[in-house]
C-alpha cells in the first residue's frame, strides 16, 4: 500500500544539491497547481521526465542540473514553471586546449574476487559469450548470395551442431566504389578487420569475397598483410566460380560445415570475470536516463572493473559538452590526451559537414524531457561510473587492454553496436527511455528501461527496469549489483536477452567518414 501512494503522489527528483531544476517522476505528468512536499507548486501541465524550476531563475542566469550549468535563462522563469529547450540558450562546449588532464584520478577501488562465468576459451586468448560461426564478407556484391545461404545453413546445418549457437553474415556496405586510399579509410577497413576477430565468432571466420573488389580479402583476414593467400581454406571468392549460383550454394555451405564440425567440439568452462568485455551505450533517452539506468551502469561498471574486466563506453557527441569530467579522469596524461584528441578529430569531422554537436538530440529526446545535448551528456557519462579511465580507442580499433576504455565511436546505435563489436566486445548494455527493440547478431543485448512505464508496455522487449529508482523501490546499489549478477549469467549463456530470443538484429553498420567514388 505504501508503494502505491508513494509512486502517486506528486513526486520529482532533484540529483544535485546545486540543482535550481528537477525531473517530474509520476507517469501521467503533474497538473498546473500541483504541490510536492516541499511547498513547490507548479504553475504550469509538467510532463514525465520534463524540468521544473526550484527557485525564481533571471533572464542569464544559468538553469543547473547534475551540478552543472545545461543553459542560460532566454527570459525570466518563475519557480513552478515546466523548463523547456526554448527558454535556454545552450553553453558553448568546452574548449580542448585547457582541458583539466589526469587532475582528479579515482584511486583504484578494492579488487572484487571470486566472479566467474562459463565462457568459450579462443586460441588467441579472449573468451566467448557465444559460439557462433562468423562469415564475413570484402564487399556488398556478395551479400545476396551469402543471406542465401545463411538461411539454408540455419534451416539444414545448424540443428546437426548443437552446441554452435548460429550463424552469422557480417554482412556491409563497404568494399568497393569507395576511395580505399583516402586519408580515413582505415576506419572502415579496420571495423571489417576486427569484426572477423570477435571473441564470440571463435577468433576467426570464414571470408567471402567477389574477386576483383577493392577491399581485398588479404585486409580482411591479416592486419599489415594485404597479399591474398588463395589457397586459405577458409576463404571463397565467388568469381572462382564456373558454374554460377547453385555452385556458389554449395561451397559456401561445404565450408561451413567443415567450421561448424570445429565449432561444435567446443565446450564452456569457467573463466574469471576478468574475461568479460562489456560495450555500454543509450539510445532513445530521456531526462530519466542519467537518473536511474545511466547510474546503475555505472554502478554496475564500478563492479566489473574491480573484478578486473573491461568495460567500454563511446558516443563522442554525448561526451563531449563534459569532457572536462573524463580528462579529469583519465588514468595518465597520455590517456586525457588521447580523449582530446578524439574529441578533436570529432569537431573537425562535424565542421567539415556544417553540423555541429546540436545536431545529435533528436525530437524523441526533447519529448522526453532532454533540452539540448549538454543536458544529455551529463546523463550519459554516468554510464561510466566513478572509477579511473584506462585507455583509448579510435574507431573501429580493437582493444589492447583491459580496464575502462572509452571508445570513440559516433552515437548512432548501430554504429556505436558495430564498433564495440569490432573493438573486442563480448556483451552489450543499452539503456533506453523512449524505448527501441535494438539488437545484434554478435553479441547478446542487454536493455535496460529508464522508467517503469516503458518496461510494462515492452515486458518482451526491455530486459532490466531501472525505472524502480526513480519511484524508490530499488536503489542505484541494488540495480547495479543486479545487473553486474545478470551480466554474468547472460555471459554464461543460462539466460537469454529478450533481443536474442527473438532474433532482434540491427544491421552491421560501419563507419565511413572516407569519400565513395
Ligand atoms: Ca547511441
Amino acid at each position: 500500500m505504501n508503494l502505491i501512494q508513494h509512486a502517486d503522489s506528486p513526486r520529482y527528483i532533484q540529483l544535485n544539491a546545486l540543482d535550481n531544476v528537477v525531473v517530474v517522476v509520476n507517469d501521467q505528468g503533474v497538473p498546473a497547481g500541483t504541490q510536492f512536499d516541499n511547498g513547490l507548486v507548479t504553475l504550469d501541465n509538467v510532463p514525465q521526465s520534463h524540468k521544473v524550476n526550484l527557485v525564481d531563475i533571471a533572464e542569464g542566469e544559468p538553469v543547473i542540473r547534475y551540478g552543472h550549468t545545461i543553459g542560460y535563462a532566454l527570459q525570466a522563469i518563475p519557480r513552478g514553471s515546466w523548463v523547456r529547450e526554448d527558454q535556454l540558450r545552450m553553453p558553448t562546449a568546452p574548449p580542448l586546449d585547457s582541458l583539466p588532464l589526469s587532475t582528479d584520478v579515482p584511486e583504484k577501488a578494492e579488487p572484487l574476487e571470486g566472479f566467474t562465468f562459463e565462457g568459450y576459451r579462443n586460441a588467441d586468448g579472449t573468451v566467448g559469450t557465444r559460439n557462433i560461426l562468423g562469415i564475413t564478407t570484402t564487399v556488398q556484391c556478395v551479400t545476396g548470395v551469402l543471406d542465401h545461404a545463411v538461411k539454408r545453413i540455419r534451416d539444414e546445418l545448424l540443428p546437426k551442431y548443437p552446441n554452435v549457437d548460429d550463424v552469422v553474415a557480417l554482412t556491409h556496405s563497404y568494399g568497393c566504389g569507395v576511395a580505399i586510399t583516402a586519408k580515413d579509410a582505415y576506419i572502415p577497413i579496420r571495423t571489417v578487420r576486427n569484426l572477423a576477430r570477435n571473441p564470440n565468432l571463435g577468433g576467426e571466420a570464414l571470408v567471402i569475397s567477389l574477386g576483383c573488389e577493392k577491399l581485398q580479402p588479404g585486409q580482411v583476414m591479416h592486419e599489415n598483410d594485404s597479399s591474398v593467400d588463395l589457397d586459405d581454406p577458409w576463404l571463397y571468392r565467388l568469381q572462382d566460380s564456373s558454374h554460377g549460383f547453385v555452385e556458389m550454394i554449395e561451397q559456401i555451405m561445404d565450408m561451413a560445415e567443415t567450421r561448424l564440425k570445429k565449432l561444435d567440439q567446443r565446450r564452456r568452462e569457467t573463466v574469471p570475470a576478468s574475461e568479460l568485455i562489456l560495450g555500454m551505450q543509450c539510445g532513445g533517452s530521456d531526462a530519466f536516463s542519467g537518473i536511474t539506468a545511466n547510474p546503475a551502469l555505472g554502478y554496475a561498471s564500478d563492479l566489473l572493473l574491480r573484478a578486473g574486466a573491461t568495460v567500454m563506453f563511446s558516443e563522442v557527441t554525448e561526451v563531449r559538452d563534459a569532457i572536462y569530467l573524463l580528462t579529469s579522469r583519465a588514468e595518465t596524461i597520455e590517456v586525457a590526451q588521447e580523449l582530446v584528441r578524439e574529441m578533436d578529430w570529432y569537431d573537425r569531422y562535424l565542421a567539415k559537414g556544417e553540423a555541429d554537436r546540436s545536431a545529435n538530440t533528436t525530437p524523441g529526446n526533447k519529448k522526453g524531457g532532454l533540452s539540448n545535448i549538454v543536458e544529455k551528456s551529463l546523463g550519459s557519462i554516468v554510464k561510466s561510473g566513478r572509477s579511473a579511465i584506462n585507455g583509448v580507442l579510435g574507431p573501429g580499433e580493437r582493444f589492447t587492454r583491459k580496464g575502462l576504455i572509452f571508445c570513440a565511436t559516433p552515437a548512432s546505435d548501430f554504429v556505436c553496436g558495430t564498433l564495440q563489436l569490432a573493438a573486442g566486445m563480448n556483451l552489450h548494455v543499452f539503456t533506453t527511455g523512449r524505448g527501441t527493440p535494438y539488437g545484434l547478431a554478435m553479441a547478446p543485448v542487454v536493455k535496460v528501461s529508464t522508467r517503469t512505464e516503458l518496461s510494462q508496455r515492452w515486458p518482451d522487449l526491455i530486459d532490466i527496469d531501472a525505472g524502480r529508482i526513480a519511484t524508490g523501490r530499488a536503489s542505484i546499489e541494488d540495480l547495479g549489483w543486479e545487473l553486474f549478477h545478470y551480466y554474468l549469467d547472460v555471459a554464461s549463456g543460462k539466460k537469454k536477452t529478450c533481443a536474442e530470443a527473438l532474433r532482434l538484429h540491427n544491421d552491421i553498420t560501419l563507419f565511413n567518414p572516407a569519400p565513395i567514388t
